[in-house]
């Protein structure tokens, strides 16, 4: 393994060994690095063999990539290696050992909304008046708790109002229907580990005997159940390396603890501190502005940060009259780039606050036919289509989850209704039995005809389902069941146009059970299933193909880009309006904003719209954040943007917010024909092959060289005619 690629401080952090080891440095540090190296570090010198480490990622996208690059430092190893998130690591140990806690390993793990379902659940059974509380809040209120490792006897113990007696009062009862339930929820995944560890000392034991050195990256994001999951673990040996920065410490709001690296020697004894303070990333203007930011925070420990980069460009300000001006003002900046620099699309990153913002510049890429993927939005595995089928899945799996069963017990539909699930609910209490159990005897509840049959076909497809798991992979059993359960026959019969779209859906993902199939031969479904319910958005992101990348600010923690933009920035959506009202809230966003910003390597674009609608209300911005008036101006050049559409700004008066009316403008299109030879500052030179639509709307289909086609609006594209290269 060489070394030379570490500087002398970094490599001193990866040789440093028999104490605990802080590596606590800013942006672009190469902490993520000396981790990587350090941990190949251990096996190649036989300090620690491969499968006697554990290394935890802040996603699973991160731990396969530490994998891979741990694999080329020293080949082979790969396999033995624990390398995941916490829930990942966590979720493998309560497969192993949640028996001791009254659970079977067949467990089911909650998502929110199968969460929220079960407070509803829950709730229904209380006597609580109606609207006093919604699921969404005691969801938020439970998982507030847990985070805190507060339990439910504390909870009650601690509530004054009425209201936050309400709330405890559902979350011993949530937590009660969770064992029922034989599931788990999120926040359990990372709370049980604990409780076993604390009751069974010998299986605490075993696990300081497996992982005798851990390593955490962005150790600054840690919440409480995770610092107790790594003090537990650690404090037999004290072999334990964490890195992080508290600069970039952005997840308060779910719990996390800045305390955590600041009082790492504290909690973990004599340790070597090292402070790495060159960024390899970034060019110094985007750093030095980065910097000046970040400095306007008073929670923070000072920390250098030297540019090893040139000065590099200054960063681009772009002013635009409102969202869709600003996504127009993305693609043409991106063009540019592209164009000037030969950059590739994969080079951008877009970033923005939240996740409603994506929508115009998705827009705004179809139009002009850039290709983009984007992180996180509306996940596959959140569909409807596809949490039925996960939820016929589960059942199988876990025939006591009861969340999964009033999903699917009618769909397809069979005619079963709500009162004949209230009906099993009540049979099920009374006999003290699982719900699923009583469905096998309607005529006991007074159900008879087509209903009992109904009752019988579901019973009998999930029993025969449940005793076939031993005998099926996962891949033949969703085939066999997607049949047999008439979800295929459904969506192909029906007429709904966007019952196809959720048909291919369904194939899409007995698709993706064949890939994990194939890369876990002998896989079973609750592997699988587990698998699905721990992936995070970035772990859908597909970063292997050419194209823009879309993600929230909190999503791109970690990762880097040669350009930035960063949209949206308006005092009230960023900084967020709910975050003014607290220091701690507006240091938690600027410290988001640097992250932004350190993202970069050579360019970073800031765009501010002067107005701008939010779905469900129109409320309108007019304020540059003030995260801009931060960065020192000698760092800033103003870019100036007119649109390809006139926008006018009518009414208002002066101080006064003003609303904009847009008129596009008719331009005169070139008229092209099928055949014409066009030429697009992106793809080159190209032949029309279709076009449809007149004026303002007409969209043509051109084959660019090497059979790329594109089907591009004429108005956003710029085409220009030119003589066919034949010729
Ligand atoms: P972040 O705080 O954003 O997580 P980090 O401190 O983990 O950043 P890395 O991602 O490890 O930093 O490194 C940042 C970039 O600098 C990477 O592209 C990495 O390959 C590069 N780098 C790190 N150390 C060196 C070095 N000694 N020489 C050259 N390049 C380096
Ligand atoms: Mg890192």
């Amino acid at each position: 393994m060489s070394k030379r690629n570490l500087s002398k401080v970094q490599k001193l952090a990866v040789e440093s060994f028999g104490k605990p080891v802080l590596i606590f440095a800013g942006a672009g540090s190469g902490k993520t690095r000396v981790l990587t190296y350090k941990i190949a570090h251990l096996i190649k010198n036989n300090l620690v063999s491969a499968e006697h480490i554990l290394a935890v990622t802040f996603t699973n996208k991160a731990a396969k990539e530490m994998k891979e690059r741990v694999n080329k430092l020293v080949p082979e190893k790969e396999s033995i290696l624990n390398i995941g998130t916490f829930h990942s690591i966590c979720a493998r140990i309560l497969r192993k050992e949640i028996h001791h806690l009254g659970y079977s390993s067949d467990f089911s793990i909650f998502d929110v909304q199968d969460q929220k379902s079960l407070v509803k659940v829950v709730i229904e059974s209380m006597d609580i008046p109606k609207n006093y509380v919604t699921p969404q809040e005691v969801r938020h209120k439970i998982s507030y708790f847990k985070n805190k490792l507060i339990h439910p006897d504390e909870a009650k113990k601690k509530a004054h109002l009425v209201v936050e007696k309400t709330y405890a009062d559902i979350y011993e009862k949530y937590q009660k229907a969770l064992v029922k339930n034989n599931a788990v929820d999120f926040d359990d995944l990372l709370i049980l580990p604990l409780t076993i560890f604390e009751n069974h000392p010998n299986i605490l034991e075993k696990y300081r005997e497996k992982w005798q050195y851990i390593l955490v990256d962005e150790y600054q994001d840690t919440n409480k159940p995770q610092f107790m999951f790594v003090k537990y673990l650690a404090e037999g040996h004290h072999q334990i390396c964490v890195v992080g920065d508290d600069d970039q410490s952005i997840y308060g709001w779910r719990g996390a603890d800045i305390r955590n690296i600041l009082d790492f020697e504290k909690n973990f004894g004599n340790c070597d501190v090292f402070k790495l303070e060159k960024n390899y990333r970034s060019s110094a203007h985007i750093l030095e502005a980065a910097s000046s930011v970040v400095k306007n925070n008073k929670n923070r420990a000072p920390k250098e940060l030297i540019p090893h980069n040139g000065a590099g460009e200054k960063l681009g300000l772009i002013e635009t009259n409102d969202e869709m001006e600003e996504a127009d003002a993305v693609v043409n900046a991106l063009e540019k780039e592209i164009k000037l620099q030969k950059r590739n699309f994969s080079d951008f990153a877009i970033l923005y606050r939240t996740n409603a913002q994506s929508r115009s510049l998705e827009d705004a890429f179809r139009r002009s036919g850039i290709p983009y993927n984007i992180v996180g939005g509306f996940r596959f595995y959140e569909r409807k289509e596809i949490k039925d089928l996960i939820g016929y899945l589960s059942l199988i799996v876990n025939p006591k989850d009861t969340i999964s069963l009033r999903r699917v017990i009618n769909f397809p539909p069979r005619g079963i209704g709500m009162k004949t699930v209230d009906k099993c609910v009540i049979q099920a209490s009374m006999k003290k039995t699982e719900m699923v159990e009583v469905l096998s005897l309607p005529e006991e509840m007074g159900i008879r005809g087509k209903q009992a049959g109904s009752l019988m076909t579901f019973y009998n497809i999930i029993k025969k389902y449940n005793e076939l798991l031993p005998k099926l992979n996962a891949g033949e059993l969703v085939r066999a069941l997607v049949e047999e359960a008439g979800i295929v026959r459904y969506y192909r019969e029906s007429s709904a146009p966007e019952d196809q779209e959720r048909l291919a859906n369904v194939m899409e993902f007995l698709k993706s059970v064949d890939e994990f199939m194939a890369r876990t031969p002998d896989g079973g479904l609750s592997q699988f299933l587990e698998e699905v319910s721990l992936l995070t958005d970035l772990d859908q992101w597909n970063d292997e193909t050419n194209r823009v990348t879309l993600m929230t600010l909190h999503s791109a923690k970690g990762l880097e880009f040669p350009v930035i933009f960063i949209t949206g920035l308006e005092d009230g959506l960023f900084p967020l309006y709910s975050a003014l009202e607290s220091v701690e809230k507006l240091e938690e966003e600027r410290r988001l904003f640097y992250v932004g910003l350190t993202r970069a390597m050579e360019k970073v674009y800031l765009m501010y719209a002067n107005h701008r609608r939010r779905i469900g209300s129109d409320e309108l911005y007019g304020m540059v954040s003030r995260f801009v008036y931060e960065m020192p101006e000698d760092k800033l050049e103003k870019i100036s943007f007119t649109s390809a559409l006139t926008r006018k700004v009518v009414g208002g008066r002066p101080g006064q917010f003003t609303k904009t009316a847009v008129s596009r403008t008719v331009v005169v299109f070139d008229d092209f024909r099928v055949g014409d030879y066009v030429e697009h500052a992106i793809f080159g030179v190209g032949k029309v092959m279709a076009l449809s639509g007149q004026g303002e709307n007409q969209r043509v289909g051109i084959v660019f060289k090497d059979g790329l086609k594109k089907k591009l609006v004429v108005k956003f594209a710029n085409l220009k005619k030119v003589e066919s290269p034949e010729d």
